[in-house]
């Protein structure tokens, strides 16, 4: 929403003349808000109102954030800690642009503007009301997030269900078209047919490879943990290293449990124990009672030592979860949880990533800060 005055000034710089349409690539806020400049200069000029053309499931997606706009909220702290949310964004659910050109299903809808035809496309990938524009005259293809320079936004943790398979499909559809030049949903241009040909292919290719892998291993008859764990370990180098798969947001890692989620339920441990589980702290406070926190606490440090970052947060929780009163041990396993979240923050790559574990260590961090005020 900032960006949007430079957008504007930019297209007001190549043309003067009226905006008649405008496209909702899909729903998410970062592609579908921001004309407020463009309505403001067609109330002032008198001119007609733009078309707005959308997939009808955006509206359902609208609706959806409508009613549940706090909650939208309270994941885009944590999902965005690093950049933080404003106010505007908070509003931005319940001031969309209505659509008045709504494509049904797997319809396409053609137009002509000029000298120019507008073919649009609809595939599920990040969403699963994306748009996708050709301009044959042009030979430009303009894909929203269907194609983002980096590894897909597949399986986001705080997001719902994303679709890898259909957005393997959509990428061999956009090959097809043979363009010139493809205008990303973020990133830079991408110029010559190779190039173009090469980004597409290697984005549906990792596609195709995260859902066929899961989906053998589900009629395997296997569980979560261990299609998740095979699964990295059978990660290809060639799209692990490629320079158009980078984890910069999207994550090979969130798009196993994406691919899980779409066609197995809750319960994913195979074990009895985790259909109605006790509460966390109450198992925390029974190892308490084996074994007291030094023990745990020593352990922790070892494993750090060892580099073992994700085994140490998970013995040091024992410690945070089952102590209840103020003490020094549980000071000090604050302190050493939040020194775990920062190294293993440093070395992910995915700024979501990133931000849960930054965000997580927040709170904590308060409470340090709390200690110091109640031992003074
Ligand atoms: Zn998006």
């Amino acid at each position: 929403m900032e960006k949007a005055e430079t957008i504007f000034q930019a297209v007001r710089e190549f043309s003067d003349k009226p905006i008649k349409y405008i496209i909702y690539s899909h729903g998410h806020f970062d592609h579908c808000l921001g004309y407020a400049h463009i309505i403001k200069e067609i109330k002032q000029k008198g001119w007609d109102m733009p078309q707005v053309i959308a997939h009808e499931n955006l509206l359902r997606r609208f609706k959806k954030y409508r009613m549940l706009d706090k909650h939208q909220m309270w994941t885009y702290r944590q999902q965005f800690a690093s950049v933080g949310v404003t106010l505007s964004d908070s509003e931005a659910a319940h001031n969309t642009l209505d659509p008045t050109i709504v494509i049904h299903g797997n319809e396409s809808y053609k137009f002509k503007l000029g000298n120019y035809n507008f073919e649009l496309y609809h595939d599920k990938g990040e969403t699963d009301d994306s748009i996708w524009m050709h301009i044959p005259e042009k030979k430009v293809l303009l894909t929203g997030d269907l194609l983002v320079s980096a590894f897909p936004q597949v399986g986001s943790p705080f997001r719902v269900q994303r679709y890898a398979k259909q957005w393997a499909l959509a990428m061999e559809k956009m090959m097809e078209k043979n363009v010139e030049y493809l205008v990303p949903g973020h990133g830079p241009l991408f110029e010559g047919k190779e190039n173009i040909r090469d980004v597409l292919s290697i984005t549906g290719e990792a596609m195709h490879f995260v859902h066929d892998e899961v989906v053998k291993r589900l009629n395997e008859g296997k569980w979560f943990e261990q299609i998740y764990h095979e699964m990295l370990e059978i990660f290809p180098d060639k799209f692990k290293n490629h320079k158009y798969l980078r984890a910069l947001y999207g994550d090979y890692r969130f798009a196993i449990h994406d691919v899980y989620r779409l066609y197995h339920s809750w319960y994913d441990t195979g074990n009895p124990t985790d259909l109605f589980p006790a509460k966390t702290d109450a198992i925390a406070k029974e190892f308490l009672k084996i074994a007291d926190q030094s023990v745990y606490f020593d352990r922790t440090k070892e494993l750090v030592e060892e580099g073992k970052l994700q085994l140490a947060l998970h013995v040091l929780d024992v410690v945070i979860k089952g102590t209840e009163e103020s003490s020094e041990n549980l000071l000090n396993a604050y302190k050493l949880k939040v020194k775990i979240l920062k190294r293993k923050a440093r070395k992910e790559t995915s700024f979501i990533a990133k931000n849960i574990l930054n965000s997580g260590a927040s709170p904590i961090k308060t409470k340090i800060k709390e200690f110091g005020k109640n031992f003074n």
